[in-house]
C-alpha cells in the first residue's frame, strides 16, 4: 500500500485551489461537499466558479497564486492543467508545509482523492493507487446502486437514537435493533413519509424490541418481478428477495429471478394455469397470511408489476384483514417490456395521447370493454392475456368499424431470451397467432406495429402517392 487513506478533518480549516478551468471544476464539485473554507485563486475563472463565489460557498481571487497564499491550509489542489504553473504553485504550497495534489500527476502528488459514493455521513473512499481509473469508477458504479440514496438521513438520524437505544441490553438485542432499523424499518419509513417518518418508526421498534427482543412481526412486500429478465428487476426487488424468508411466486416469474432468492428462503409456486387455476386465490390468500403470521418476512412475488391484472387487492385485503403490514414494490409491466422490443414508445405525439390497458379475459370468460371507442382509427391498446381471445377482440373491433389493416403486434415472452415477435394486421391476427406465436406468455398491441415495419410501411405509402 504506497497511500495509506483516512478521513481528514476539514471542517472550518481551509483548502485552496489554484486553477479556474475543467479539472478545477471537477476537483471544487467535490470539496465542495465538504465544511472546510475553500479558497480559488484563478485569473480566468469559469463562470460555475465565480456563481459559487457569489453564493459565498468559496472564495474566489482573481489572479495567480503568489507564495503566502497556501499558509496554513490542509490541502492545496495544483489545477491549472498547465504543468510549468502547476510546479510553480505546488512548489509554493510545498514551501509553506502543505499537502499537494497536482491534477492528474501522480508522481510529484502527495496525496490523491480516492472515488467516493457520499451517503454522508457514511462515505467509502475507493483508491487504486491510480492504477485503474476506469475499476475504481466501476466500484464506484456497483455500490451507488446498492447502498440505498437513503442511508445518510438514515445514519443521521440512528445516531441521534443512539443513546436512547442505549437502554437495550449491550450485545445481540442492540445488533439486531440496529440491523433492523437500517436494512428494513428504517428503509421502509423513509420511503412511506419521508424523514420524519423515520423517528416515530425508530420509538415503536424501540419498544417492539424492549418487550420481546428479537421478535420480528411478520410482513408481506408484493413485489413486482418484472417481464422475466433478471436485469429488469428493481434494485428494491432484489433487496425484498435478499432478505425473504418465504417467497411465494406466480407462474410468470423465471427461474432466472428465483435464483436470486435468499438461499434459506422457502419457495412456494402458487402458479395459474390459464383458465384453470392449480390454486385457488382463496388458497393464496391464506397461504400468504398463515406464513405471515408465524412471522414470516413474505415475499409475494408477482410477474411484471403487481398491480397490473395480478388480483393484488384481494390479496391485500386478506393481508390487512389478518392485521398484518405490507408494503408494494412496483415492477416493469409486460406493456413496458413488449413496446422497448418494438422499439415504439406506448404514447406519442400526433399519433396516440392515451394508450388502455386492457385484459383478454376475465374471470366471466372473455372481457368485455368499450370497443366502440377503441375501433377509431388511431388508438393504442396494449392487451394482456389476448391470445385466447383474439377472435373474439377482433370480432368486437370490426363490428363496430375498425379498419381490418390496422397493424397489431404481438410480443411472446418480451424481454428473455425465446422473444418472439409477430407483426400482423387486425384482419390477419387470428390466424398468424396460430402460427406465429407458442405457448410463453404474450402481449398484444393493438394500433402498434414494431418500429422497422412501420417505417418500411410509410416508405410504400410514399412511393404510392
Ligand atoms: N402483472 C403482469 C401481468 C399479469 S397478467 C404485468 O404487469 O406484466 C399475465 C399476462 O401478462 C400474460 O397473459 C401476458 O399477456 C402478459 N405478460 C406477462 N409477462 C409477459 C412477457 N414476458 N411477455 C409478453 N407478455 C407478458
Amino acid at each position: 500500500m504506497k497511500h495509506f487513506p483516512v478521513f481528514l478533518s476539514v471542517e472550518g480549516r481551509r483548502i485552496v485551489l489554484s486553477g479556474g478551468g475543467e479539472a478545477a471544476l471537477a476537483k471544487l464539485r467535490l470539496i465542495l461537499k465538504t465544511e472546510a473554507r475553500i479558497e480559488v485563486f484563478a485569473p480566468a475563472p469559469a463562470p460555475e466558479i465565480v456563481a459559487w463565489s457569489e453564493e459565498n460557498r468559496l472564495t474566489l481571487h482573481r489572479r495567480a497564486l503568489a507564495a503566502g497564499d497556501v499558509r496554513g491550509a490542509v490541502l492545496f489542489y495544483a489545477a491549472d492543467e498547465d504543468s510549468a504553473e502547476d510546479a510553480r504553485t505546488a512548489a509554493i504550497a510545498e514551501s509553506e508545509g502543505v499537502l499537494v495534489n497536482i491534477v492528474d500527476n501522480l508522481e510529484d502528488s502527495r496525496f490523491i482523492t480516492p472515488a467516493i459514493v457520499d451517503r454522508d455521513p457514511v462515505t467509502v473512499a475507493i483508491g487504486t493507487e491510480g492504477a485503474a481509473p476506469v475499476l475504481a469508477r466501476a466500484i464506484k458504479a456497483d455500490l451507488e446502486a446498492r447502498l440505498p440514496a437513503t442511508l445518510g438521513p438514515l445514519a443521521r438520524i440512528g445516531k441521534a437514537f443512539r443513546a436512547v437505544a442505549d437502554i437495550l441490553p449491550m450485545g445481540r438485542t442492540r445488533r439486531d435493533f440496529w440491523s433492523e432499523y437500517y436494512f428494513d424499518t428504517g428503509p421502509r419509513a423513509i420511503s412511506e413519509g419521508g424523514e420524519h417518518g423515520v423517528r416515530p418508526a425508530l420509538e415503536a421498534l424501540l419498544a417492539r424490541h424492549r418487550a420481546a427482543p428479537g421478535n420480528r412481526p411478520g410482513h408481506v412486500a408484493f413485489v413486482g418481478a418484472g417481464p422475466g429478465d433478471p436485469d429488469l428487476l428493481t434494485l428494491k426487488a432484489r433487496k425484498a428477495l435478499d432478505t425473504a424468508d418465504v417467497v411465494i411466486h406466480d407462474r410468470l416469474v423465471t427461474q432466472g429471478i428465483l435464483e436470486l432468492a435468499r438461499r434459506e428462503a422457502i419457495l412456494i409456486d402458487a402458479g395459474k394455469q390459464g383458465f384453470g387455476p392449480s390454486m385457488s386465490q382463496g388458497e393464496i390468500d391464506a397461504l400468504i397470511v398463515a406464513h405471515a403470521k408465524k412471522g414470516a418476512q413474505v415475499v409475494r412475488l408477482k410477474g411484471g408489476d403487481p398491480t397490473m391484472f395480478g388480483r393484488l387487492d384481494e390479496e391485500i385485503d386478506a393481508v390487512e384483514n389478518a392485521g398484518i403490514a405490507w408494503h408494494i414494490v412496483p415492477g416493469i409491466t409486460a406493456a413496458s417490456a413488449s413496446v422497448a422490443a418494438i422499439g415504439q414508445s406506448l404514447t406519442k405525439r400526433q399519433r396516440n395521447g392515451a394508450v388502455r390497458f386492457l385484459t383478454g379475459h376475465d374471470m366471466k370468460g372473455f372481457a368485455d370493454h368499450d370497443w366502440r371507442a377503441l375501433a377509431r382509427p388511431g388508438e393504442v391498446a396494449a392487451v394482456y392475456m389476448g391470445k385466447a381471445a383474439a377472435r373474439f377482440i377482433q370480432g368486437r373491433l370490426l363490428m363496430h368499424g375498425a379498419d381490418r389493416a390496422t397493424p397489431v403486434t404481438v410480443i411472446e415472452n418480451a424481454s428473455r431470451p425465446d422473444q418472439r415477435i409477430l407483426s400482423t394486421t387486425l384482419g390477419q391476427l387470428p390466424g398468424d397467432l396460430a402460427q406465429g406465436i407458442s405457448d410463453g406468455p404474450a402481449l398484444t398491441f393493438y394500433g402498434l406495429a414494431p418500429r422497422a415495419a412501420q417505417a418500411a410501411l410509410s416508405q410504400v405509402e410514399q412511393e404510392l402517392a
